[in-house]
């Protein structure tokens, strides 16, 4: 293992950036060549590589983003496109890929390996959607911008009296909408993975205001949608004024917390070691404080895992 690229892929999500960084200064510290893919398997299959130095990768710990730029490329999902990058892989003498990305990105380094280009991969994405890991690179930060607005919507809202919908992202996964909820003390959370009733929304809406509360937010998942209709019954049936905020892309940007950066720079710099060691075929994930590293084949199996214990509490303290 000499030459060690790194790309991002998928949608971009806050850490990615932090988790170059490691791959760059670890992968040079144990003597090897790192080549930066730009614009993720697009950019692997048109060629767009250059060899990174420790400058290369100086001052951009604390950004939001990818510098190496992220894509989705159809062209990869064809046999023909993975050869093509095969092609180029071997041009840039490239013995082994970290790839940072979400489920998709994670799919194609497996279709990458079994042309026998070994791949890491790196969780990168801020859904949290990845179940063999706890948590993903850019979740925390995407929670920590879903909870500052959820304070300055509490504000305006208490001014006015009003209930707020706040809707976040999370298409099939609810744990932004779960995780911002419970630390930022929301009276409903509605996720995908658990059928909502309006009744019970409204029944904790009426109590709250009857004990005098000035203000109620509800999380909602953007999977679930229809956050105008549900406002809308809301009002019908509380008589409290209810508003609707979409965050939408505000949450994949930012500088990483601390707890990202952590985990996107051990993550990073252990991908190097596996690549080192003749590993492949590998996703990394954490587990209490550990970082796991798991074959992508048992990845793909664990399709569910909702933190209904997490759900129940919030419930519980929204009562
Ligand atoms: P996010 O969680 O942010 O959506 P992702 O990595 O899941 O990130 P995708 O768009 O699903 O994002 O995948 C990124 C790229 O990975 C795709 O554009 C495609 O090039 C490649 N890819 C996805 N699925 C496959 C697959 N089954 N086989 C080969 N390549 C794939």
């Amino acid at each position: 293992m000499k030459t060690i690229g790194v790309l991002t892929s998928g949608g971009d999500s806050p850490g990615m950036n932090a988790a170059i960084r490691a791959v760059v200064r670890s992968g040079i510290y144990n003597g090897c060549k790192i080549v930066g893919v730009k614009q993720g398997y697009h950019g692997l299959i048109k060629g767009y590589m250059e060899e990174m130095n420790l400058s290369s990768v100086a001052d951009i710990i604390h950004r939001g983003g990818t510098m190496l730029q992220t894509a989705r490329s159809e062209e990869f999902l064809t046999e023909e496109g993975r050869q093509k990058a095969m092609y180029a892989i071997n041009i840039f003498g490239i013995d082994g890929l970290v790839v940072i990305g979400g489920d998709g990105s994670f799919k194609g380094a497996q279709k990458l390996n079994e042309l026998g280009i070994p791949t890491i991969g790196l969780p990168g994405t801020i859904d949290n959607d990845l179940r063999y890991t706890e948590y993903t690179i850019g979740f925390d930060t995407a929670v920590n911008t879903v909870l500052d607005a959820i304070g300055r919507i509490r504000d305006t809202s208490a001014s006015h009296g009003r209930a707020n919908i706040i809707e976040v992202m999370g298409r099939h996964c609810g744990d932004i909408a779960l995780y911002a909820g419970l630390a930022g003390g929301a009276e409903s959370i509605i996720v995908p993975e658990v059928e909502f009733k309006i009744d019970q929304v409204c029944s904790k809406l009426i109590k709250g205001r009857n004990r005098g509360k000035l203000h109620s937010i509800i999380l909602l998942a953007e999977g679930v949608g229809g956050a105008m209709e549900i406002s809308k019954e809301i009002e019908e049936k509380t008589g409290i004024e209810t508003r609707v905020t979409i965050l939408g892309h505000i949450q994949r940007g930012g500088s990483p917390t601390a707890f990202d950066r952590i985990l996107a720079s051990k993550m990073g710099a252990r991908a190097v070691e596996l690549l080192l060691e003749g590993k492949k075929n590998r996703a990394l994930g954490i587990n209490g404080l550990e970082i796991i590293d798991v074959d992508f084949v048992d990845v793909f199996k664990q399709t569910d895992g909702f933190h209904q214990k997490t759900y129940d509490l919030a419930n519980i303290l929204s009562i």
